[in-house]
């Protein structure tokens, strides 16, 4: 059964090549980052997954970067759809053949997180902290699916099915942003309270920060404002009906007053996280910066939704305190008008369901907002490097040629 794989490997800050990589089994073996404690782990639960469209994500590049502490080995890639190739012993409910969506939070649906529904918080799949993903440090050692094949571990629990395989491949340009940034960017919108009517300020033009503004639009919002420094960014974010605020210009204030007529919008989504940078002409690195720009930004008695991420180690920061993730937040703004935040890993399974169904039935178009890209994996190094470059362009590889437009 074992085929040839290869995948997408992180070499050090700024390297990344496709290299042959072992081809899944069911059973978590020795890697770069993988804990001990779950070295050896079997996966009888799991399915081996032939990969149809895996993306490139804004989380990848902090790692490529060199911003965090991955090792040099790790296979990347969190954002996986694709085609059940083989099933483990106990899978019940998936056969060979379906076409699924693999959402980047690896949770046992057996802990009490899981039950809850926080299943970017499982307590299980991570030895050495709560919450796991693909191809990613610190969350477990799971081998990362920008490759052939990836093993989804407790299949049954993660995966969602596509009803029609058809349908679904002609759609599949959205239906890939189902695995992570279209419930995120949903998500940091719901927890920042956006319903009909609302103003919405989102930090960050990226695909998270798109996806954001797109989810606040389909929740009914009256104004969405993205703001970022990226011109081409910012362009692309107004096709689709977004108001803009150039960052380099200066604090956001004075923009959100001429776009609304006061300095204040109802919601705030920091879609930028820990390599924020300041805010007016060839401001520097400031991690703080969004975190007490929405403070300020939002209502009191408003809601801050923070996909944005943020680390507790970061070797490439500038100052002592912001390497151990320490920031100068001026939580003070925020507690005089009774802010609340939301931080942490998507949820992707509380959402899923439901924004495909919009996506079936063509009332959400997410691969257009986040203008969605299709590459071949060996394009995968240079889709790294244009996205760093902050093209406004949201990567999607295509590593079985299984997407025909791209094939
Ligand atoms: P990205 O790097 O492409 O986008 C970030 C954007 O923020 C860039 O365009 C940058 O120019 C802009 N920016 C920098 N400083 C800014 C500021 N002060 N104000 C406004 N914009 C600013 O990344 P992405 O793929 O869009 O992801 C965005 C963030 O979301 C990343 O931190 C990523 O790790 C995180 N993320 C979190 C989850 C989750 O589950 N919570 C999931 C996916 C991604
Ligand atoms: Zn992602
Ligand atoms: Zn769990």
């Amino acid at each position: 059964m074992a085929d040839k794989n290869r995948g997408v490997v992180y070499l050090g800050p700024g390297t990344v090549e496709v290299q042959d990589i072992p081809y899944p089994e069911f059973e978590l073996k020795e890697g770069p980052g993988v804990p001990p404690e779950n070295v050896g782990r079997k996966l009888d639960h799991g399915a081996v997954v032939r990969i149809v469209s895996t993306n490139i994500c804004g989380s990848d590049q902090h790692m490529v970067r060199g911003r965090t502490t991955a090792r040099k080995g790790l296979i990347l890639g969190h954002e996986i759809t694709g085609e059940i190739a083989e099933v483990g012993r106990d899978v019940e409910l998936f056969k060979v053949g379906d076409l699924v969506s693999v959402p980047f939070n690896i949770a046992c649906g057996r802990c009490r997180n899981c039950k809850e529904r926080n299943t970017g918080v499982c307590e299980t799949t991570n030895p050495g902290r709560p919450g796991a993903a693909y191809g990613y440090v610190d969350m477990g050692g799971w081998p990362g699916g920008q490759a052939n094949y990836v093993m989804t571990p407790y299949a049954d629990w993660n995966l969602l099915k596509f009803p029609d395989k058809d349908q679904a491949m002609e759609k599949i340009r959205d239906l890939t942003m189902l695995s992570d940034i279209f419930p995120t960017g949903y998500h940091g919108c719901v927890t920042a309270g956006v319903g009909s009517g609302s103003t919405v300020y989102v930090a960050g033009a990226g695909p998270v920060g798109l996806a954001a503004a797109y989810s606040a639009h389909f929740l009914g919002a009256a104004v969405v404002i993205v703001a970022d420094a990226i011109p081409d960014r910012l362009e692309q974010a107004r096709s689709f009906g977004c108001e803009t605020v150039d960052i380099t210009q200066g604090e956001p204030e004075d923009q959100v007053e001429q776009i609304l007529g006061r300095p204040e919008v109802d919601c705030a989504v920091d879609c930028v996280g820990f390599e924020a940078r300041g805010h007016g002409k060839n401001a520097a690195e400031a991690p703080a910066t969004v975190l007490n720009s929405l403070m300020r930004l939002v209502r009191a008695a408003g809601r801050i939704g923070i996909p944005g991420l943020y680390v507790t180690e970061d070797p490439g920061a500038k100052d002592e305190a912001a390497k151990h993730g320490s920031l100068s937040l001026s939580l003070g703004t925020g507690w005089a008008k009774s802010v609340s935040f939301t931080t942490g890993q998507c949820p992707v399974m509380k959402y899923h369901r439901e924004l495909m169904m919009a996506i079936l039935n063509d009332k959400a178009h997410i691969a257009d907002a986040v203008n969605a890209t299709v590459i071949t994996l060996d394009e995968a190094p240079q889709g790294y490097k244009d996205f760093d470059k902050g093209a406004a362009r949201k990567y999607v590889l295509n590593p079985n040629g299984l997407i025909p437009q791209a094939a």
